[in-house]
């Protein structure tokens, strides 16, 4: 069974796609930390601006396997993932690892932006989860331990529109996705409106 989670940036997808797995007993990939990973590696390999080369190069390098740097988790890296993550052949990289990643049994999560469209158009259950871009910014400010509050969300409004305008693999709700709205929610009963959605798309 496949379970696909997309929505923008810190509406609470991460959080409610690990429990999706922890509860399903299903494995978990964030790919938004292999765009963090090719966003980073690109900075690192040809400097700023990022270059188009630089950023193929990067990505059709890419060892997904090296998950665990801390530097991915920036606000810095989250910008650079998202601009990366524009380039066609940046994105053509990465789409058979996650294919294949969604296919091991018994199931999968994989949280993103793409996921239920393009990813796996064929998952069992889609989620889109969403909240308003003051929520999504409080929470990554609180997140950060930042205090500047309008540049978190001037970051997240920016980094919104990059992924909703692009032409390849927009962020955009599939068809057949439920959305979650949890800007009224805490984790619970937003994990817990996931579970039930998910419970109601599962062949018996
Ligand atoms: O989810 P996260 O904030 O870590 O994603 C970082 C960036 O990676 C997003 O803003 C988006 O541009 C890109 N991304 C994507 N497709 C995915 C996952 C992430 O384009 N499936």
């Amino acid at each position: 069974m496949i379970i696909a989670v997309d929505g923008p940036a810190a509406a609470g997808k991460g959080t409610i796609a690990r429990a999706l797995a922890q509860h399903f007993g299903f494995h978990f990939l964030d790919t938004g930390a292999l765009y963090r990973m090719v966003g980073l590696a690109a900075i690192r390999a040809g400097g700023e601006p990022i270059t188009t080369a630089a950023a193929i190069a990067a990505a059709l390098s890419l060892d997904p396997s090296r998950f665990a740097d801390s530097d991915l988790r920036t606000e810095k890296v989250g910008a650079a993932a998202s601009i990366v993550a524009v380039i066609p052949e940046v994105r053509a990289a990465l789409l058979e690892f996650q294919r294949s990643f969604a296919k091991k049994p018994p199931g999968a999560v994989l949280d993103g932006r793409d996921i239920g469209t393009v990813v796996c158009p064929d998952a069992h259950a889609k989620l889109f989860i969403t909240a308003s871009a003051e929520v999504r910014a409080k929470r990554r400010q609180m997140e950060l331990g930042s205090a500047d509050f309008e540049a978190v969300l001037a970051d997240i409004l920016a980094r919104d529109e990059r992924d909703s305008k692009r032409t390849t693999a927009p962020l955009v709700a599939a068809k057949d996705a439920v959305t979650l709205d949890t800007s009224g929610m805490d984790i619970a009963s937003a994990v817990a409106a996931a579970i039930a959605a998910v419970e109601a798309r599962r062949t018996p």
